[in-house]
């Protein structure tokens, strides 16, 4: 896969940093198939490649990524039949039953591929801005260091919204603290940049004009350790947390949200896997603009 539709690949610094870009600007970035097995590949390829040493993932356009495609012309095409049917949904499990076909092609596409990209042979950054939404949190967490713009807000819209309980790749608590995790899934309030680097999630805070730049100036000073000093450092961090329970916890929240997914599933008569207001959501929370968290107001 040379040349990709959805998103972009460089190397800057005689090849020692790779910049991967979603470019879907029109679409807020939303994740469709496509996109997603190009990002797979194109992690892939910066990990294969011994001159790489950091990796940077950020957006193109307004926004890093308003989360997954929830049915842009593209994702319909893509899940087919037809001409445009992505290959990935003829296998791993999309031709099963609705129940199973979810969990199976979640578990490829969504989860697997995210612990994929955490456990990453190189340095990743993600370099986040604008609306950073749901399964945007994904790609954000699943990256070694996190750096926004100034304007970034970050939320999981899913419970208030679809009636999920997140996003499949479950790093809410962990990020966020416990009750904060809960409070933001409850509510689906938003939080920014300065309010996610206080929790420890977000290390720089850049003006948003200068973001690239300065994400860049980062990668650089990180780039300038001897490559098995950082995987070290990264491996000792990563496993020192999954001692902690933190893969075991994913997987165990992998497993729930199937779980929420085959209710709603019954729920409809199979005509849907996320909740809707005919199926008991409220109007209200559902079309409601994302909240800014507030420390007063209810
Ligand atoms: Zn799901």
């Amino acid at each position: 896969m040379a040349e990709y539709r959805y998103i972009s690949y460089e190397t800057i610094d005689d090849g020692t940093i790779a910049r991967i870009a979603l470019d879907r600007p029109r679409y807020r970035n939303a994740q469709n198939r496509g996109l997603l097995v190009e990002l797979d590949d194109a992690f892939g390829r910066a990990e294969r490649d011994d001159t790489v040493r950091v990796v940077i993932l950020s957006g193109n356009g307004p926004s890093f990524s308003a989360g997954h495609d929830l049915g842009t012309e593209d994702m319909v095409a893509e899940r087919g039949p037809g001409p445009d049917q992505h290959p990935t949904f003829t296998c791993n499990g999309a031709t099963g039953g609705k129940v199973e076909s979810r969990y199976r092609q979640e578990y490829h596409y969504f989860y697997d591929n995210t612990r994929r990209w955490r456990n990453l042979r190189k340095i990743t950054i993600a370099q986040v801005h604008g609306k950073v939404l749901s399964a945007a949190l994904m790609l954000t967490w699943c990256c070694d260091l996190i750096v926004a713009a100034e304007n970034t807000e970050f939320a999981d819209v899913v419970g208030t919204r679809l009636g999920m309980c997140g996003v499949e790749y479950f790093g809410h608590p962990w990020e966020f603290g416990p009750r904060k995790a809960k409070e933001l899934l409850l509510t689906g309030d938003s939080i920014g940049a300065d309010e996610a680097h206080r929790l420890g999630m977000v290390s720089k805070v850049f003006a948003d004009a200068q973001l690239a730049d300065k994400t860049l100036e980062f990668a650089r000073r990180i780039a300038q350790l001897p490559t098995m000093t950082a995987l070290t450092i990264k491996d000792s961090v990563n496993q020192s947390v999954d001692a902690m329970g933190f893969t075991t916890a994913l997987d165990a929240s992998f497993s729930i949200h199937q779980l929420n997914h085959a209710h709603w599933t019954v729920e409809s008569g199979g005509a849907s896997v996320v909740g809707t207001p005919a199926l008991g959501l409220s109007e209200k929370l559902v079309t409601a603009p994302i909240r800014p968290l507030s420390r007063s107001e209810a």
